[in-house]
């Protein structure tokens, strides 16, 4: 009887694998008894790419977490904003799309355990707070996210500008600092399935920058790292515009209908930098089509968009508890 052969890879075909990304993200309620969204949704890209969203309900910044599985590791950027798996259970969900992948992609008998490596787009709160969740996993590596553990792991010798490699398994995705938005941002390319996830340096919302002269300079990067890969989304780690141009949701709203897409092309990308070029030297808040750019950390911004959304939650809960108004006459 012949052995069953398994592949020395699952990543020989044809690259990259056009990801799908057309489906509607979970974008909370309403009202709070109207939400039934489960506290993490899982979405399939391609067979070996899992796009993680948390729930409006959970945290509102309900950010974008993503799973790239290779041949003897996968990597998991980001843990959300839950540290108790009894608000969301990112670990599990993690573990079920781990256990999926494996029953279609089988590897040899005596292959050592297969490892999971959490990282993150950056040391904000709500992309590291599910860390502890990973904690005793088995064949379980967390990276600290303190800047020097993050260029310890990935091999950096020249921050942020070198690309360095890390490799799964018969996929080795390219990784690069982008600093601006935090001092520890990295984005993540993965020929594989042309993703390139930015964390919160692009992303279809309101760009907060810290340093503005490392933000311009990561974006003139990321935009000479796509001209020579063949990205196919550029994939951020929040969703804060809405359908119509220009219009944002409020400040911490638990409720987004109709939002824009979450993927954005090079082509938003190479704009992005030309604007930041344009904005550097004024602070304060500049809004475009696709995104909002808030250059440093002046203060008027900062207290209206936080006014605007302390104005919705507050209608949001005054509807909740209040009978419904009737029409005026
Ligand atoms: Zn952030």
């Amino acid at each position: 009887m012949a052995a069953m052969s398994t592949p020395a890879t699952h990543f020989s075909g044809d690259a990259p694998v056009p990801p799908d990304l057309d489906i509607v993200w979970a974008h909370g309620a309403p009202t709070q008894r109207q939400d039934t969204d489960p506290p993490i949704q899982t979405h399939w890209v391609d067979a070996s790419t899992a796009v993680l969203r948390q729930s409006k309900a959970v945290s509102a910044e309900a950010p974008f977490l993503y799973l790239f599985l290779g041949d003897d590791r996968a990597i998991l950027l980001d843990t959300g904003d839950a540290a108790e798996s009894e608000r969301c259970d990112v670990a599990g969900a993690v573990d079920g799309l781990v256990v999926d992948w494996q029953a279609n992609h089988p590897r040899p008998g005596d292959a050592p355990p297969y490892e999971l490596v959490v990282a993150h787009t950056h040391a904000h709160h709500d992309h590291i707070k599910g860390d502890p969740q990973f904690a005793g996993r088995p064949a379980t590596t967390v990276v600290g996210s303190d800047l020097d553990s993050v260029r310890d792991f990935f091999g950096f010798t020249r921050w942020p500008a070198e690309v360095v490699t890390f490799d799964l398994g018969g996929r080795a995705l390219e990784i690069t600092g982008i600093p601006g938005h935090h001092r520890t941002s990295i984005a993540v390319h993965d020929p594989w399935s042309g993703l390139l996830v930015t964390g919160d340096t692009v992303y279809p919302g309101r760009l907060y920058v810290e340093d503005m002269p490392a933000f311009v300079d990561s974006l003139e990067r990321l935009v000479e790292l796509s001209a020579s890969r063949r990205v196919t989304a550029v994939m951020g780690c929040h969703l804060e515009m809405s359908g119509t141009s220009g219009r944002d949701f409020p400040f911490g709203a638990r409720y987004q209908p109709d939002e824009a897409p979450l993927p954005m092309t090079v082509d938003q990308l190479v704009r992005l930098r030309d604007r930041a070029r344009q904005v550097a030297d004024r602070p304060g808040q500049h809004r475009f089509d696709d995104v909002v750019i808030y250059n440093g950390r002046s203060t008027l911004p900062m207290l209206r968009l936080v006014a605007r959304g302390g104005l919705a939650t507050a209608r949001r809960r005054m509807s909740s508890v209040l009978p419904r108004r009737r029409g005026r006459s």
